[in-house]
């Protein structure tokens, strides 16, 4: 059983064949992939799923705390599976590629920041956009 599908059991939630290929191919996807992309993949393995459906999923996983949703820059809504471990992301601007990272002292600084202005740091969203520097490899991406 994939990931999403196991949330989804714990929350009572009983999934269609198609939901649990959509499930399925969220749970393996490392690259943020929007509807239209997880819709090309999943009718891969069945052609009889439509773009509707593929959104109304994901909604429904979203809305479920399931998935988590990013807005990066004015593209489509990219997801995610929320199981992961907090991390920030970056994004390259010509490629689209999503590039997971984490750093503890921009983690800090943004504990201090909300510290200065009265506030316990309950979390925060953290999106670079960059342009690959010339001579240096590909980044790591990941789930
Ligand atoms: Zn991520």
């Amino acid at each position: 059983m994939n990931v999403i599908e196991a949330k989804c059991r714990g929350r009572g939630i009983r999934l269609t064949g198609q939901r649990r290929l959509i499930a399925q191919v969220l749970s393996e996807a490392t690259d943020h992939p929007d509807a239209a992309e997880l819709h090309r993949r999943v009718v891969q393995r069945d052609a009889g799923i439509s773009l509707a459906t593929v959104y109304r999923t994901v909604k429904r996983f979203e809305a479920e705390g399931i998935l988590e949703k990013h807005g990066f820059h004015d593209g489509p809504a990219r997801y995610e599976p929320t199981s992961k471990a907090h991390h920030d992301h970056l994004i390259d601007a010509d490629t689209g590629l999503v590039i997971e990272f984490k750093n503890e002292a921009v983690e800090e600084l943004q504990r201090e920041i909300a510290r200065q202005l009265g506030f316990d740091l309950v979390g925060h969203r953290l999106v670079l956009y960059g342009r690959r520097l010339k001579g240096k490899g590909r980044g790591k991406s990941k789930g």
